[in-house]
């Protein structure tokens, strides 16, 4: 597998040397919003040490990742008042990946309703106001 690049936008965004809007973290992990959300709310959890995905994980970073992917899903259906909520993640550019860093998807999901197209730009003050209800709902 293809090594671990340090210069993905996720470790720019891990180190601060571009924009995010942060939702939650701790000493292991980042939740941020996906700038071209595919349901409001829809929000990437990822490790803040590096791994390109779940092939070269170590079992420490999957387990602090998941209990915050965990923590992350209980907030957004709080928050959006969401029948259920679907959590993805791809593995290399054949599984889907497009950025390699690790990283899960949580989007908060309506019966009946399917998600967005991919690859739309958000509104960025739509963004920073369902990250302040997530906020409101982390408990
Ligand atoms: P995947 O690798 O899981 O296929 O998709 C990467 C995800 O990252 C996409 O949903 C895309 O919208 C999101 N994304 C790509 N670039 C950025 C960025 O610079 N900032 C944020 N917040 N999300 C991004």
């Amino acid at each position: 597998m293809t090594a671990y690049d340090p210069d993905n936008i996720f470790a720019k965004i891990l180190r601060g040397e571009i924009p995010s809007t942060r939702v939650y973290e701790d000493d292991e992990t980042l939740a941020f919003m996906d700038i071209m959300p595919r349901s409001d709310g829809h929000l990437l959890v990822i490790p803040k040490t590096p791994c390109r995905n779940l092939l070269d994980a170590s079992p420490e970073q999957l387990a602090s990742v998941m209990t915050t992917v965990q923590k992350l899903a209980r907030a957004v259906v709080k928050a959006f008042d969401a029948d259920g909520v679907t959590v993805q993640q791809f593995n290399e550019a054949a599984g889907g990946q497009e950025v390699f860093h690790l990283h899960f998807h949580i989007l908060p999901r309506y019966e009946g309703v399917s998600v967005r197209p991919p690859g739309n730009m958000g509104d960025f003050d739509l963004i920073a106001e369902h990250a302040e209800k997530i906020k409101g709902a982390l408990g």
